[in-house]
């Protein structure tokens, strides 16, 4: 019996390295691995061993026998990836390379800043060595970061990946620093002195802003703040009585990504109780963001009607046909319901002091009791070579390659940085004691 790769597959590729028939593909290092939306099995391949269920963070791999109704379409997305990259050699590969080992004896200090999910799996990689102790300093009281504050409340699958992160901090080596933040409980000077390497987690800033005029009205926000919300995260308390008109009412998510669904559900649904949410696409069905695997969980939402407003392809693709499906379907009255709007730019956001709408390229006002900007997150490139800042200084996750991807994107991007923080360990650059340039580094 094959196994299916569902919707939160994280990308990390642990069931890839799992699987010992070789079944799992885009494998780390194939063309794609790094953008695909998942990773899929090959169930003509597949011996049905379940090495993979046990090996995956998040729950996303069931037995094709038990999915559900609306889970099948990720049956037919394997397969349309398997028609495209057949992966016809099936030896057994060892993706798992040797252990590599320090040259230069230990004891070695790391400091981690950022508790997420870029901070926690570079964590992993770094205890591997046992001459290497980790402390991750965290803001928060409470680590995990996106993981337990911006992934959708819904998504339990994806949640599940705490799990993972207890097990790391629970390696010997492993220290949190919780409550600490660096510029105000810590200074940049005092970790250079006390740590042979730094590793900063920090993510990215923010939600991108609108832009546009009125943007700045009271009942606008983020994305990513209303899922802070939503998971109880301390700096969003106050948006609680923002959100209070979208309740019974219309709200508009501009942006058509992930965090754009994830918005939308999180809105018509018992938090918010919004009567109707119309995602608004700049550009065209063609172009939106979102990935197929999350179109497959909006399709199937049983407490919602979608409705597609634009024509979708013609072609045979499982995405094709998922947007053919919503397209077909008749709302119900009175329901609450998710509209997919394209070709309808936002020029400003109107009202006289709390948002009544928003105005559209064509100059017609759509109306709104809130408007959520879901358009990526303000990021400032910072400049590394495979997440060297500096010598001792280092970069992952978000942070160091923008906001994109999905949690177990962290996993590879770790590795590559851990990798390049023990060559300098190696080399003896990154060690104390050392002179530190002044002026240079992020946090100064
Ligand atoms: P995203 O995927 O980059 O999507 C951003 C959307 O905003 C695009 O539709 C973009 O349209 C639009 N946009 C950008 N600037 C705009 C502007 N000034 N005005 C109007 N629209 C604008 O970003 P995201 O949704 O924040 O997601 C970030 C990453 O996290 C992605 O890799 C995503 O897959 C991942 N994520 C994954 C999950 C999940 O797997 N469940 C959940 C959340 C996030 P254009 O194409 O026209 O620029």
């Amino acid at each position: 019996m094959a196994y299916v790769v569902t919707q939160s597959c994280c990308s990390d590729a642990s069931c890839v390295v799992a699987c010992p028939v070789n079944c799992i593909h885009p494998a780390p290092g194939e063309p794609g691995f790094a953008t695909a939306e998942m990773v899929y099995i090959d169930a003509d391949s597949c011996v049905g061993c379940g090495a993979c269920v046990t090996a995956c963070p998040v729950g996303a791999i069931v037995p094709g026998s038990r999915l559900r109704p609306d889970q099948q379409p990720f049956v037919a997305l394997a397969a349309e990836y398997y028609e495209v990259f057949p992966h016809a050699d099936r030896t057994p590969v060892a993706l798992v390379p040797p252990q590599r080992r320090l040259v230069r004896p230990g004891p070695f200090r790391v400091a981690i800043v950022g508790a997420g999910p870029a901070g926690l799996y570079a964590a992993d990689e770094l205890l591997k060595h046992p001459e290497v102790s980790v402390d991750v300093l965290e803001r928060l009281d409470v680590p995990h970061g996106l993981a337990r504050h911006g992934v959708a409340a819904d998504h339990t699958e994806t949640r599940e990946v705490s799990q993972l992160f207890e097990q790391i901090a629970a390696q010997p080596g492993f220290r949190y620093r919780l409550g600490v933040e660096v510029g105000r409980d810590v200074t940049v000077e005092e970790l250079e002195t006390d740590y042979d390497a730094i590793v900063y987690a920090v993510g990215a800033a923010a939600d991108r802003p609108l832009g546009v005029p009125g943007a700045e009205l009271s009942g606008v926000l983020g994305g990513a703040a209303l899922a802070e919300w939503s998971n109880g995260h301390p700096d969003r308390r106050s948006l609680a009585g923002d959100l209070e008109p979208a309740d019974g009412g219309r709200v508009v998510v501009v942006g058509a990504g992930n965090v754009a669904l994830d918005a939308a559900r999180l809105l018509t649904g018992p938090l918010v109780g919004a009567r109707e949410v119309v995602v608004l696409g700049r550009r065209s069905l063609a172009d939106s963001a979102f990935t197929t695997p999350e179109l497959v969980g909006l399709a199937g939402l049983s407490s919602v009607d979608v409705v597609l407003e634009a024509a979708p392809p013609p072609d045979g693709s499982v995405r094709s046909r998922l947007l053919r499906d919503l397209a077909g379907r008749r709302p119900t009255p009175g329901r609450p319901r998710i509209v997919l709007r394209f070709d309808s730019p936002v020029t400003e956001v109107v009202g006289p002091d709390r948002v009544r709408g928003v105005r559209l390229g064509d100059g017609s006002v759509l109306e709104a009791d809130l408007v959520v900007g879901a358009i990526g997150q303000d990021w400032t490139p910072v400049a590394h070579e495979r997440g060297r800042i500096r010598p001792g200084v280092y970069v992952v996750g978000w942070a160091k390659r923008g906001p994109t991807g999905f949690l177990g994107t962290n996993k590879a991007d770790a590795e590559e940085t851990v990798s390049t923080l023990l060559d300098d360990l190696d080399g003896g650059v990154a060690a104390r004691p050392r002179a530190v340039p002044a002026g240079r580094g992020i946090g100064r």
